[in-house]
Formats: C-alpha cells, sequence, structure tokens
C-alpha cells in the first residue's frame, strides 16, 4: 500500500534531528519537498529543501488545484504539498515523510486516512522548550516569546495525532518513534 509518515511538533522540539535520523535509517523514506513563497534562508536549495515560488506563482498553482493541502503558516507566506510531489515519491515505490506544523499535520492526516501514521513529537515541558530555543542562539528574544505561545497552542491538539512520542532524551524518543513506524510498515 502507498504510505504517508507525518511528523509535527512545536518548534524547538527536536523533530527535525529526529527526521534527520530516520532518513537515514530507513532508505524506502523520502521526504516531502514542501512548496514556499517565502524567501530561501541561508544554504537552502530550491528543489532540495523546499521548491521557493513567489507568491503569485503560489496562488496561480492553488488556483489550479496543484496542492494537496496548503496553508499561509505566516501572514503572506505560503506553504504547501504539491500533488506532483506525491506522485513523484509514491511513483518510486517509496513512503513519504512529511515534516509540517501541527495544522498542516491534521490536515494530512484527515486527507491520507489509513494510509498514513501522523506523529506529534512533544517537548518534555513548555520550561525546556524555551531553554531549548534560547540555546539554539538563532532566534531573536521577541521571535522565541512568540514560538513559545505557539507551542502551547500546538500542544493542544497533540491528541488529534495517532502518536505521541516525548523528545526528553533523544536516543530513546528515537526508539520509540522506530517502535511505531516499524509496526507501521509492516501492517
Ligand atoms: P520554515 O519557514 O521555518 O522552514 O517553516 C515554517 C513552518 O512551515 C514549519 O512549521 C514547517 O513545518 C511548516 N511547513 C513546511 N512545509 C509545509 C507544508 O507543506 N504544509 C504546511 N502546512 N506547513 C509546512
Amino acid at each position: 500500500m502507498e504510505k504517508v509518515i507525518i511528523f509535527s511538533a512545536p518548534s524547538g522540539s527536536g523533530k527535525t534531528t529526529i527526521v534527520h535520523q530516520l532518513l537515514k535509517k530507513y532508505p524506502q523514506f523520502e521526504f516531502s519537498i514542501s512548496a514556499t513563497s517565502r524567501a530561501p534562508r541561508g544554504q537552502e536549495v530550491d528543489g532540495v529543501d523546499y521548491y521557493f515560488l513567489t507568491e503569485e506563482e503560489f496562488l496561480r498553482r492553488i488556483a489550479e488545484d496543484a496542492f494537496v493541502e496548503y496553508e499561509a503558516v505566516y501572514a503572506g507566506t505560503h506553504y504547501g504539498t504539491l500533488r506532483s510531489e506525491v506522485e513523484r515519491i509514491w511513483g518510486k515505490g517509496n513512503i513519504i515523510v512529511f515534516d509540517v506544523d501541527v495544522v498542516g499535520g491534521v490536515n494530512l492526516k484527515r486527507i491520507f486516512g489509513e494510509k498514513a501514521c501522523s506523529i506529534f513529537i512533544m517537548p518534555p515541558s513548555i520550561e525546556e522548550l524555551e531553554r531549548r530555543l534560547v540555546g539554539r542562539a538563532t532566534d531573536a528574544p521577541e521571535v522565541i516569546a512568540k514560538r513559545v505561545a505557539k507551542a502551547s497552542q500546538e500542544i493542544e491538539r497533540a491528541p488529534e495525532f495517532d502518536h505521541i512520542v516525548v523528545n526528553d532524551v533523544l536516543e530513546e524518543a528515537i526508539a520509540a518513534t522506530c517502535n511505531i513506524i516499524d509496526k507501521f510498515i509492516a501492517e
């Protein structure tokens, strides 16, 4: 069966680290490259990190019904999954791995139903999340404050996911995630 695995988490939960480890471990996993209308940051490459579109192009693709799911994650900045991306990965017989925000994760689970396993990566606490974001030293204090406030709202939606993995000790969180995935793949 065609399958997808969806990861969502508040910013700073360690989701991206976990997803990168899993992509190395499971050769049949392929990361779904989202489209976005935000500008590339740092070393980001078009067609690798995202498909970078202008806002006009993005809106045109919405009108063409080119997206499985899309969202204005930030005001004036769209993110979404192109139908062509899903076809590209399933066409190779691979399992699609999504790394999307919490609203996108809930939407994708609704769209893919039984084909999907949705996993919410939970920080051990809001205090620990804040500590990690400060330690990462990539964001300004007001950005961190916004992310922490958003995290509280996102955590409320965790029960809408098939599984919740608490990321306290990274190795343990990865092991717990692998258990869930192994069962899902075997189904
Ligand atoms: P960033 O700009 O930091 O790369 O991503 C901002 C947010 O957009 C993150 O929470 C990321 O998970 C989310 N995001 C990335 N791709 C998609 C997508 O295809 N759909 C949705 N709904 N959110 C996405």
